[in-house]
């Protein structure tokens, strides 16, 4: 069996901290990672494959050349294959043009049986890359999943819902989204590291994946970030005085007014 993942690399968000005075975001010194959702999209095909004799994992980002040491992570996390899609051609690419690269990079790869991708990525949010990347590919997609079985040519999966989750079972092959409550990550091993630095990982331009430059990139990208800007820091929160009775009152009445009831 061979399983693909898509993996980003991100900014560790949680470390982006704001400027006080300048209400800007500082970025200087921010580590980047692999996006937390890949790592449990990893971790499944992982899992797979220690219950699948003969099962191989691949891993496939599209970034610039340092996304080479997320690759290393994920190859010492246990995946066999890397393959770093990296060019100027890309670059500025709108989650559209993204997934024609990815999906390309997939074609050329050629052959797979089931494809995991993270649900989000923690830095763009959109949660579009891995359904459009199945589209492209023409394979049905199911997002939000949370546990995984297999069965002969069929996964069957649950999807998470607000109140609940539903069952699913798909044909393979097919593209599933994973969310965090799907398993535990596991850590790199020690061995794994010294093997990582002895793998190759192959890095294709947009020649090797036959896409056009006006095919890919900015050029590609219906879309364009017109501007961006930290949000102003919410105000002082209000004090309610009275006995319990008053208050409860007006904040009934102050969640009234904003619609929250
Ligand atoms: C309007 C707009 C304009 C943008 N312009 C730029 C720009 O000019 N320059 C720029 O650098 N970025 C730009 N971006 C960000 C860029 O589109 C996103 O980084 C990228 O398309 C992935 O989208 P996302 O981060 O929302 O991923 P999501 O859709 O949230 O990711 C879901 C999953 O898809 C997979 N995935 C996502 N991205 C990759 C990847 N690169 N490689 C492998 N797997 C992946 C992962 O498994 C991930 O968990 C723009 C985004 C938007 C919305």
């Amino acid at each position: 069996m061979k399983i693909l993942v898509c993996v980003k690399q991100v900014p560790d968000t949680n470390e982006v901290k704001i400027d006080p005075v300048k209400g800007t975001l500082i970025r200087d010194g921010v580590p980047s990672i692999l996006n937390p959702d890949d790592a449990n999209a990893l971790e499944e095909a992982l899992k797979i494959k220690d219950k699948k004799p003969g099962t191989t994992v691949s891993v496939i980002t599209m970034g610039p050349p340092q996304a080479d040491d997320m690759l290393r992570e994920c190859l010492a996390m246990g995946a066999d294959e890397a393959y770093l899609l990296s060019d100027r051609a890309f670059g500025g690419a709108d989650t559209c043009a993204t997934s024609t690269t990815i999906a390309a990079g997939i074609q050329k790869i050629g052959d797979y049986d089931l494809i995991f991708a993270g649900r989000q990525a923690i830095d763009g949010d959109t949660a579009q890359v891995g359904p459009q990347v199945a589209w492209r590919l023409g394979i049905p997609v199911v997002t939000y999943v949370q546990d995984v079985k297999l069965c002969e040519e069929k996964v069957i999966v649950q999807r998470q819902m607000e109140n609940g989750y539903e069952i699913l079972e798909v044909q393979m092959p097919c593209l599933l989204t994973a969310v965090k409550e799907l398993n535990e990550p596991r850590y790199m091993s020690i061995g794994g590291i010294m093997d990582a630095y002895a793998k190759k990982v192959t890095v294709w331009n947009h020649e090797d994946v036959v896409l056009d430059p006006k095919d890919c990139g900015l050029n590609a990208s219906p879309t364009q970030v017109f501007r961006s800007f930290t949000p102003a820091p919410k105000g002082k929160g209000e004090m309610l005085n009275g006995t319990v009775t008053e208050m409860t009152e007006l904040l009934t009445e102050k969640l009234k007014e904003k619609h929250y009831l």
